[in-house]
């Protein structure tokens, strides 16, 4: 017997169901604020990908040399191609461009409850426009299409890169130092990061400051200890402004500054922010975005960019967690054929009302009418349709309510009058 490779899963019709509602409403919020689709190459050149994130992140990919030698890689996120795509082919397009996508990604993470090697990301880019109302509007709709999609116990966390960096640049720390304190800081690990400060020669006094600073949700706290840092202020100014929108204009108000995002990735810059789900305990993290630079990287004319991505698989792990209540996958009829020659005016009926859009399944294993209609009701079929000699005759059909029980004879030419939505 086989089994799927470590880290990936198989999704049965109702899983599959809840995937396609999640992903229709998530679709459905991305359209509603001027997203347009795109699809990329679930497979990249590897360069793609080493060019934006070093050779390290090699061991965290699925990569192989194909047979013309050329080095690719199964993508382990969409940014990185949205934009290789947009510096080939959409960069004459009018700005701002607003594009979305849904895509399966490849990590080879350590596979665990909500980390997994095959995972699916839904996710935009914004190009053209780092204005505050243009973030706000970003953070907004990643708030709106968790929230639409059914989960009510979510939390924003908005962070900011330059300011981060003052905060570095305040404690004298080099870039070589902050590479190896980012990690600790991203994961929270703040009896790691005092220790390493104290090994940095950092005095207790200015560590446990430090500290303070990063965990602080108060931003005028920040600003104060940032004051000296020309850009750090500005972009302190800018993230009012952008808080100011989504209080006033999103009514979004349940979030926390947190300057202890730092999202782990060389090209963000500025705004960065988080959405998580507490409840989905360390892998509670749903969405991950904010302002970054990677255009000229890939030969395209600089332009401001932003975007998010947000982990599908965990925000149905987050909808089943708060038992969200999916609809069941329904059909509005099941036909069943009396005896065998009925059999060709059953499945032309079936053919009639699919053509006005109702779902029709149909009995294909010759079976009687009590073992059909226990297999109309194991397929949640909102009616049976049964076909048989003595209705037939008379240009009728028997349908049953299978949520009632109750029958009743409607003439053949009405029966399209019975499934019209
Ligand atoms: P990132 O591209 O790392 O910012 O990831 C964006 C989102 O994708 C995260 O917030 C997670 O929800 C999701 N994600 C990242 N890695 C995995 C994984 N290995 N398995 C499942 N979801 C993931």
């Amino acid at each position: 017997m086989y089994q799927n490779p470590r880290g990936t899963r198989d999704f049965n019709p109702e899983e599959m169901q809840k995937r396609k509602i999640v992903e229709e409403s998530i679709r459905s919020i991305f359209q509603k604020y001027g997203y347009k689709e795109v699809q990329t190459p679930i497979f990249e050149n590897l360069e793609l990908f080493t060019a934006k994130s070093g050779e390290t992140i090699i061991n965290e990919l699925y990569s192989f040399v194909d047979k013309g030698g050329r080095e690719i890689a199964l993508r382990p996120e969409l940014t990185a191609p949205v934009i290789r795509f947009y510096v080939e082919k959409l960069q004459m397009k009018p700005k701002p461009l607003k594009l979305f996508y849904f895509g399966n990604c490849f990590r080879y993470d350590r596979p665990q409850k909500g980390r997994y090697r095959e995972f699916k990301q839904a996710g935009c880019e914004l190009i053209g426009t780092v204005n505050p109302e243009a973030l706000a509007e970003l953070i907004a709709m990643a708030y709106k299409i968790l929230e639409n999609s059914g989960l009510t116990n979510i939390h924003l966390n908005i962070g900011n890169l330059n300011v981060l960096s003052a905060i570095f640049k305040k404690l004298n720390l080099p870039k070589d130092k902050q590479s190896y304190l980012i990690p600790l800081i991203d994961k929270s690990m703040f009896e790691d990061l005092l220790e390493a400060l104290s090994d940095f020669g950092i005095s207790p006094k200015d560590s446990s400051t430090f500290l303070d600073i990063l965990q602080t949700t108060d931003l005028n706290k920040i600003q104060e200890f940032v004051k000296t840092d020309k850009d750090a202020q500005e972009e302190i100014l800018k993230l009012k402004e952008i808080l100011a929108f989504l209080d006033n204009s999103f009514k979004i108000k349940n979030y926390t500054i947190k300057m202890s995002i730092v999202r782990g990735l060389d090209y963000y810059k500025g705004l960065v922010f988080e959405i998580e789900a507490p409840k989905l305990g360390a892998e509670k993290q749903l969405c991950g975005g904010g302002e970054y630079e990677l255009i000229p990287l890939f030969g395209g004319k600089e332009t401001p960019t932003s975007g998010f991505a947000i982990g599908f698989d965990r925000t149905i792990l987050a909808l089943e967690t708060e038992k969200y209540k999916f609809p069941a996958q329904q059909i509005d009829a099941f036909i069943i054929p009396v005896s065998d020659d009925m059999i060709t005016e059953s499945l032309r009926i079936a053919q009639e009302l699919r053509k006005i859009d109702a779902s029709i399944d149909i009995d294909l294993m010759r079976r009687g009418i009590s073992k059909s209609l226990k297999y109309a009701n194991s397929i949640n079929a909102k009616k049976a349709i049964i076909i048989g000699p003595n209705e037939l005759e008379k240009s009728t059909v028997t349908i049953k309510n299978m949520e009632t029980g109750e029958q009743t004879t409607v003439k053949i030419t009405d029966l399209k009058n019975n499934f019209k939505s």
